[in-house]
């Protein structure tokens, strides 16, 4: 095992005097960081504060603290509430107390802890699969787990909303690319019949539920797809696990499918199970040749004790205290009604954990995130980039310990706040942020 790719003896032709610093690109300069400051200005312009960024005292829950006032919080993935939960709490600092804060090293230097074995055998059995291995960011599992499996000589068909964690590592692996209409699989199986046989290797990448429109993929349609053509299919679960399907075990249980009919189950522990890191889920061989050359694996320090403790603890209180789950699909089914009933504009969302308002505008969904900080709610916009032009929106998480009233709040500010900004043409024709 080589730690760092030795460069192959090469000469550098040396310049002759050194560069002038004038010479040395300044970062300021950048098209991106001038985008950055041109959305400030407008901003500014506008009289908009900044919604990014603010800092909130204590841990997020259902509620949330800035500047001292507390508000009804929307913007935490802690799906089922396990971020305070007693026992998860427990789990940690006892995994603290045994093993300290850090794994230390890679697990192939530092040698595995206990609690790293037993994560991904409970997220294996979770699944109904094989194996499971488990990484320190869900980012970082989308980039190193594509970036292993594929190269230049193969080809990644994704969903065109994809996460930018699977962006990334679909387009950093180098190979070919192509994408379908979002969750469209007449566009997909189009796609497939234009690039069938090119390639040494196919990747289809999806996620179970969709991170900013909250709708679920066409699993039961994709399995069909690939037992015709003979693609790797690779779910991103990360908005899905303990979220949707009867028992919470995410996309396979909600369309009733066979999971070991999805080659890489993918997701993060940083949502549901409150926790930090990242897991691929599937057959032994898929696992143990991630282990062995998964570079945000084997490169890379293991999971925390302490936060493989706290996963472990939440995927068992999934089981344990299955009501968690039924009162987070109320809350959403609650919010979602309600929000259609007061004209809110959901695009395609299924009503469970994200619920997107679509306002259109970038600017109107800052003000709207404003106005409702002001009238006691957090809710976070996305804007484009993230999203396409005319499709901002104020994007709700919606937890099993929201109250009923919270939601029932969060509703009528919304619709009210909106009506309002509509009323006075705010944001029409304005600078896109
Ligand atoms: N996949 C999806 C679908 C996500 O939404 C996210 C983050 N929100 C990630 C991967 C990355 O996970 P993490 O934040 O745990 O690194």
């Amino acid at each position: 095992m080589k730690d760092h790719a030795r460069p192959a003896a090469k000469r550098v032709a040396r310049p002759a005097a050194p560069f002038p610093t004038e010479q040395v690109p300044s970062f300021a300069d950048l098209p991106e960081h001038r985008q950055i400051m041109a959305q400030a200005a407008a901003g500014d312009q506008l009289g908009i504060d900044n919604p990014f960024f603010r800092s909130h005292a204590g841990a997020a829950g259902a509620t949330t603290v800035v500047d001292g006032r507390e508000l009804v919080n929307f913007a935490s993935y802690d799906y089922l509430g396990m971020n305070r939960h007693p026992e998860v709490l427990a789990a940690s600092k006892k995994a603290i107390d045994r093993y300290g804060i850090s794994a230390s090293a890679s697990r192939l230097v530092a040698g595995e802890r206990p609690i790293h074995g037993e994560l991904e055998a409970k997220l294996a059995s979770f699944y109904g699969v094989e194996a499971a291995i488990v990484f320190v960011s869900g980012y970082l599992t989308n980039v190193t787990a594509i970036g292993t499996l594929l190269g230049p000589e193969d080809l990644i068909i994704h969903d065109e909303f994809i996460h930018n964690s699977a962006l990334t590592g679909a387009k950093l692996s180098g190979a070919h690319r192509r994408f379908f209409r979002h969750n469209d699989a007449e566009d997909l199986e189009r796609v497939l019949r234009s690039v069938a046989g090119r390639h040494r290797r196919t990747l289809v990448l999806v996620e179970g539920v969709y991170s900013m429109d909250g709708d679920v993929a066409d699993l039961r349609r994709l399995i069909e797809l690939r037992a015709r053509y003979g693609f790797w299919l690779m779910v991103d679960d990360a908005h899905a696990l303990g979220v949707i399907g009867g028992t919470g075990r995410g996309t396979a249980e909600y369309h009733g499918c066979n999971p070991r009919d999805v080659d890489i189950w993918m997701g993060t522990l940083s949502k549901t199970t409150a926790s930090c890191g990242g897991y691929v889920a599937g057959n032994e061989a898929l696992v143990t040749l991630l282990k062995g050359h998964a570079g945000g694996f084997v490169y890379s320090v293991g999971l925390a004790p302490a936060l493989a403790a706290a996963a472990w603890t939440s995927l068992d209180l999934i089981d344990r205290e299955p009501e968690r789950v039924t009162r987070m699909r109320a809350n959403g089914r609650l919010f979602f009604d309600l929000a259609r009933a007061r004209g809110l504009d959901t695009g395609v969302s299924v009503g469970c954990s994200v619920i997107p308002v679509i306002v259109g505008d970038s600017m109107r969904a800052a003000q709207l995130c404003n106005d409702l900080l002001e009238a006691g709610i957090n809710v976070m916009p996305i804007i484009h980039p993230a999203v396409p032009e005319g499709q901002a929106r104020l994007r709700f998480f919606i937890t099993a310990e929201h109250t009923p009233e919270q939601i029932e709040f969060a509703v009528s500010r919304t619709a009210e706040k909106l009506e309002a900004l509509i009323a006075r043409n705010f944001g029409v024709g304005s600078v896109d942020i």
